[in-house]
C-alpha cells in the first residue's frame, strides 16, 4: 500500500487580517490573539503527535523567541517573510532577513517559504538563498483575490525548488484551504480531503492558529471569523481523526519533500 501523506501547515503571523476591513489591532493584541490561539492548536497537535509546520513571520518570532524555539524542538519552522501587514512594503531581503532571524533562534536551517496573502513575486532567488521548497500557491480561482487555475495543482519542482501547492479536489480544483474548513459542514470537508488524499496520496493543508482564538468580537466579515476558538478546534480535532482513520501518516514539509 501507498503511503499516504498529510502536511499540516499554520501561518504563524501577526493577527492583522481587521486591517483588511478597515480595523486597526495593536501590535500587542495581533500577538496575544494569534498566542490564544496556539494554546489550543498545540494541546490538539500534541494529543495525537503531530509534526506540523509553521510558517513564521521574523517579526512574530522576534516578539515571542522563546515559543518559536520550543516549537522547534518538534515542528518545523519555515519562513512567513518579515512582515504579515500590507502596510510594509515587501522586499526581497525580507526572505534572507527572516531566515536569519528564525536561524538564531532555533539553531535550525529554514528550508522553507510561503509569500504572506499568497500574492505573486519573484521565486527565481529563492533556491540561491537555501530554500528548498515554497508553499506559495493556491492553484484555484478565488473571486477578487486571485485566479491561479494555471497552476500546477500538483507538488513539483519549479525554479529550481519544489512547490508545494495547497491541495485542491482532483478536476474541480477546490481549495482545501483555512475558509472551506471553516465554511463548509465537518463531514463534507473531511471527505474532500479523504477522496483528495486518496488519490493523490498527499494533501497540503494551510491554516492559522488566531481562527483557534476568540475573535468573534473583530470587525471581520461572518466567513472569515466563525466559527472560531472551541467550535474550531473541535473541527480540527475531527479533521485529524478522520484522516489517521485513513491511514494518513502526518509529516513536515521538509520531511515530505525528503521523501
Ligand atoms: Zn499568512
Amino acid at each position: 500500500m501507498t503511503e499516504k501523506f498529510v502536511m499540516l501547515t499554520f501561518d504563524l503571523e501577526e493577527f492583522d487580517i481587521p486591517e483588511e476591513y478597515g480595523q486597526t489591532v495593536s501590535e500587542y493584541d495581533q500577538m496575544n490573539v494569534t498566542l490564544s490561539g496556539m494554546e489550543r492548536l498545540l494541546k490538539v497537535l500534541e494529543k495525537h503527535q503531530i509534526n506540523a509546520t509553521f510558517f513564521t513571520t521574523g517579526n512574530f518570532a522576534r516578539y515571542n523567541s522563546s515559543l518559536i524555539k520550543k516549537l522547534a524542538e518538534k515542528h518545523e519552522i519555515a519562513s512567513h517573510a518579515m512582515y504579515h501587514s500590507p502596510t510594509h512594503d515587501f522586499k526581497e531581503s525580507d526572505i534572507e532577513e527572516s531566515m536569519l532571524v528564525l536561524k538564531s533562534i532555533t539553531g535550525k536551517d529554514v528550508s522553507g517559504f510561503r509569500m504572506p496573502r499568497l500574492r505573486s513575486f519573484d521565486r527565481s532567488k529563492l533556491s540561491g538563498m537555501g530554500i528548498r521548497y515554497s508553499s506559495s500557491t493556491n492553484p484555484t480561482y478565488l473571486p477578487g483575490r486571485y485566479n491561479s487555475l494555471d497552476k500546477n495543482p500538483l507538488p513539483a519542482m519549479q525554479d529550481g525548488m519544489m512547490e508545494l501547492p495547497c491541495s485542491t479536489v482532483p478536476v474541480f480544483r477546490f481549495p482545501l484551504f483555512w475558509l472551506s474548513f471553516k465554511n463548509l459542514p465537518t463531514g463534507l470537508y473531511n471527505s474532500l480531503c479523504r477522496i483528495t488524499l486518496n488519490s493523490r496520496k498527499n494533501l497540503m493543508l494551510y491554516y492559522h492558529p488566531w481562527e483557534f482564538a476568540d475573535i468573534g468580537d473583530y470587525k471581520l466579515p461572518g466567513y472569515v471569523k466563525s466559527p472560531d476558538g472551541e467550535k474550531l478546534t473541535s473541527k480540527l480535532e475531527l479533521l485529524i481523526q478522520s484522516l489517521l482513520a485513513q491511514g494518513a501518516t502526518f509529516v513536515t514539509c521538509s520531511k515530505f519533500i525528503g521523501n
